[in-house]
């Protein structure tokens, strides 16, 4: 059997059904959605979709699971064990696990294996170890009306957590979700995308397996417009997560605000890839290359905007091509393939009429640019040069693999061009001199800075934007003060 079948057969096998209070909920012929396979066009499995009652049960799980259950007074160690057993399971299961994302999102199977799965199983031995570390402070203060006083903190979890998560990668950003809001002491009703919710319900699938409380962790597929508004709507959730499209989560934050519910919203961006004259050529061009390409640049921290310092300008586009011609596009079961199919018929649609407009705006398409003869959602690589800044494939995100190419004359120029933006979520800088890196790091606006690399991803290091790439921070110790919240304690003594 073909490891595309066995794939299928396996998505054909899991259970896809919401997952709450510790069940299954049963299948219903009325709300149901198509999971279709980007590669093949065809669909792979009917999803029961979670109505309004069934999100309510979750959420009344969950907070019955803080309040009431096992969960709710389970020592921070414990809960470390369990967040190992379920990281574990998840690390037995890789290979599925990337297949069926390979299924789902298109992605070559290589990302899945090399960079989602052991990012996601790295993500919960992370919080893992924090769990038993949530300690607060004692604060000494002058007294009270002559007494004596013992002030300190604790930090508690912050309660039901909805998380929502995108279709890009499914897997990994709902980890950085989950394993701190679990680490925490939260409960989570986790809401997949729906082009992509199969790894959300293998997860669902450990988690029972690992022996998580009934209620801790829920999963309710459905549709954004439905199930997702269904959720933040929720009274009985006490913060949201979200990562997905700044229009969405314009939507999400609105809902939060009315009952001033904490939010982090990760909403991706139109980083820059800044590359020096001083920088080496070859490194740069393999790292920018990756930068807008890795998983057909359906990526928030897609390094699209490729400022090249004019000098080398010329020189850097065509080592750009030459990386761009090596590009594999195909099935992501095929071996050899590089880069997959994007996620949907709309997605491409969009994709294309971007590179319509930057043809149409005066930018020179320099390869790629159309879709190739076959079927399934396929982009080829596409790089335009000659871009200035005002241009719209300049300025707004594609999530698709197209980069624009900008050059620039100075360090101050390529600054305000890369500050010139509405996003301000990750940036790249290729250079050679050291207190270039450090000066123009500290001066480019961006949630994270990778120099000589592209956006390393750990668990230990903070992730998130500002402006339209979103509010907060994920992972390392953010992720815990995010999923916590302190209270103070006064004894007069
Ligand atoms: P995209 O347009 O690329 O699919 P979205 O931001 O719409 O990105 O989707 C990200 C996640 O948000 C998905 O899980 C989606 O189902 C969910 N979502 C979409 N609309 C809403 C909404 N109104 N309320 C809550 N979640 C939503």
């Amino acid at each position: 059997m073909s490891r595309r079948s066995a794939a299928e057969d396996l998505a054909r096998g899991l259970r896809v059904t919401p997952f709450v209070a510790g069940r299954w909920q049963p299948e219903s012929t009325q709300d149901t959605f198509d999971v279709v396979d980007p590669v093949t066009e065809r669909p792979l499995v009917t999803v029961t979709e979670a109505d309004a009652a069934t999100v309510d049960k979750a959420v009344v799980s969950a907070r019955d699971a803080l309040d009431d259950g096992e969960w709710g007074r389970m020592d921070g160690a414990a809960r470390g064990q369990l967040l190992l057993a379920f990281a574990q399971l998840i690390e037995d299961r890789a290979e599925d696990f990337a297949d069926l994302e390979s299924l789902d999102v298109g992605k070559p199977g290589i990302e899945g294996r090399v960079i989602d799965l052991p990012q996601t199983v790295a993500t919960f031995r992370h919080y893992a170890g924090w769990a038993d570390k949530l300690t607060g402070q004692s604060i000494p203060t002058p007294g009270y009306q002559g007494r004596r006083t013992l002030s300190y903190t604790v930090r508690q979890p912050v309660g039901v957590v909805a998380a929502i998560t995108p279709w890009n990668s499914p897997t990994m950003i709902g980890s950085w979700k989950v394993a701190p809001a679990l680490a925490a002491g939260c409960t989570v009703v986790l809401k997949p995308p729906e082009d992509a919710p199969l790894t959300s319900l293998l997860l669902a699938q450990l988690a029972e397996e690992a022996g998580f409380p009934a209620g801790v962790f829920n999963v309710v597929p459905g549709r954004g417009a439905t199930t997702g508004n269904t959720l933040v709507e929720h009274p009985g959730v006490d913060k949201i997560s979200f990562t997905g499209s700044p229009e969405t989560g314009r939507i999400v934050a609105a809902a939060a605000a009315r009952n001033f519910r904490p939010t982090t919203l990760e909403l991706g961006g139109k980083s820059p890839q800044i590359v020096f004259a001083d920088a080496d050529l070859d490194a740069a061009a393999a790292g920018v290359a990756l930068g807008i390409f890795a998983n057909q640049g359906e990526v928030c921290a897609a390094g699209s905007r490729i400022l090249v310092a004019r000098t080398i300008h010329d020189e850097f586009v065509e080592r750009l091509v030459a990386h761009a011609a090596k590009i594999v596009l195909g099935d992501p079961f095929d071996d050899g393939t590089t880069m997959g199919a994007l996620i949907n018929a709309e997605q491409r649609e969009r994709v294309l009429r971007y590179v319509q407009t930057g043809r149409d705006e005066g930018a020179r398409l320099v390869t790629g640019g159309g879709r190739p003869e076959r079927r399934g959602y396929f982009v080829e690589p596409t790089l335009f040069a000659d871009a200035s800044p005002e241009m719209t494939i300049a300025r707004e995100e594609i999530f698709g693999p197209v980069g624009t190419i900008l050059a620039f004359d100075d360090d101050h120029q390529a600054v305000a061009i890369a500050n010139d933006s509405n996003y301000a979520l990750a940036a790249t800088l290729w250079t050679t001199d050291l207190s270039r890196a450090h000066t123009v790091a500290a001066r480019v606006r961006a949630g994270a800075v990778a120099v000589n690399g592209w956006s390393p991803l750990d668990a230990r290091l903070p992730w998130g934007g500002s402006k339209l790439s979103g509010l907060g921070r994920e992972l390392g110790w953010a992720g815990i003060e995010a999923n916590t919240e302190l209270k103070t304690i006064t004894v007069i003594l």
